[in-house]
């Protein structure tokens, strides 16, 4: 009765608990998060009064059930919900995850941290993996040097190219992307579970300025989490797409247009401005989006490794 129980409940949504490693959108929205703080377009003003629950920074978990173990990939300013969310996912038996993997120093992808010190969680060692211009801004600057000294958290050094062992079926790689590098160099990453691959690129320069290809980095992988943070020139006030730094969402959908619909179906656009009409999931761009072959990263997507 228990288990017809527990597949009724799974046929309609609402158990979201993992059965093999897979990865779960922990988040789909910029670093400024939805609503915007002084936004009084129409994207925003009515979630002022009504905010979406849906609406976090864009972060993924990893949830490896046999060993009870769980990653998050991003600490966003939404770190707090997203934690709990991957706990029940992958069925850890706290909120603290394994290890945190860091893309970068732009808010909506590592201020997160905060909530692990003394303030908040007063976590205990938490493995936070970063590229070495990145550990070092950690553990030189205020307030990050403080979780640092007081063992919140062990930063963990990362190389461009070289692979994290998470378990014999779980690695993750990073690899440097060109964005606007202040304080950090920038990441993606590479994926890689027991059956499938996913890359995550959250933030990026034009596709042009890195130097791969990202049809042949799509083509080596199952999933592709990207970089969606502008639709298009409507958007934007009609300014020229090509002085904004980010591929756009029909740039990208471009670049992908003599693809086979194979390829183009791995594409899950993330990291959507609060401005980007694809958040909504019946506007006429997102419709767009899925009728030409690609998909957007919903909060809650859960997808097999
Ligand atoms: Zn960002
Ligand atoms: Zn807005
Ligand atoms: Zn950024």
């Amino acid at each position: 009765m228990r288990i017809f129980m527990f597949i009724i409940l799974c046929m309609y949504g609402s158990c979201l608990i993992a059965q093999q490693p897979s990865i779960i959108v922990l988040g789909n929205v910029q670093d400024g998060g939805s609503p915007h703080i002084g936004c009084t377009k129409k994207c925003c003003v009515s979630l002022f009064q009504k905010p979406d629950p849906e609406r976090k920074v864009a972060a993924l978990g990893i949830a490896d059930p046999a060993r009870k173990s769980s990653y998050l990939i991003e600490a966003t300013p939404d770190i707090t919900s997203q934690l709990r969310l991957l706990k029940e996912y992958s069925q850890t038996i706290n909120d603290i995850p394994n290890g945190i993997f860091l893309t970068h120093a732009h808010i909506g992808h590592y201020v997160g941290l905060m909530y692990l010190g003394k303030e908040a969680l007063n976590a205990s060692q938490i493995p936070v993996y970063a590229m070495p211009r990145m550990k070092t801004f950690l553990e030189q600057n205020g307030p990050w040097s403080q979780l640092v000294n007081l063992k919140n958290i062990i930063p963990q050094n990362l190389q461009n190219g070289v692979a994290v062992t998470l378990s014999n079926e779980l690695q993750i790689i990073p690899f440097q992307v060109p964005h606007r590098d202040e304080y950090s160099e920038t990441v993606g990453y590479k994926i890689i579970g027991p059956n499938k691959k996913a890359l995550f690129i959250p933030d990026i320069d034009k596709w042009e300025k890195w130097n791969q290809d990202i049809r042949q980095a799509v083509a080596e992988v199952d999933y592709a989490f990207i970089d969606a943070t502008f639709f298009d020139a409507e958007e934007i006030n009609n300014r020229d797409i090509k002085e904004i730094p980010h591929p756009f969402i029909i740039e990208t959908m471009r670049l992908f247009e003599a693809m086979p619909a194979s390829e183009k179906r791995k594409i899950y656009f993330i990291h959507l401005n609060h401005s980007n009409p694809a958040l909504l999931k019946d506007s006429p761009q997102s419709k767009q989006i899925l009728k030409m072959g690609f998909n957007i990263a919903r909060f809650k997507d859960v997808f097999k490794l």
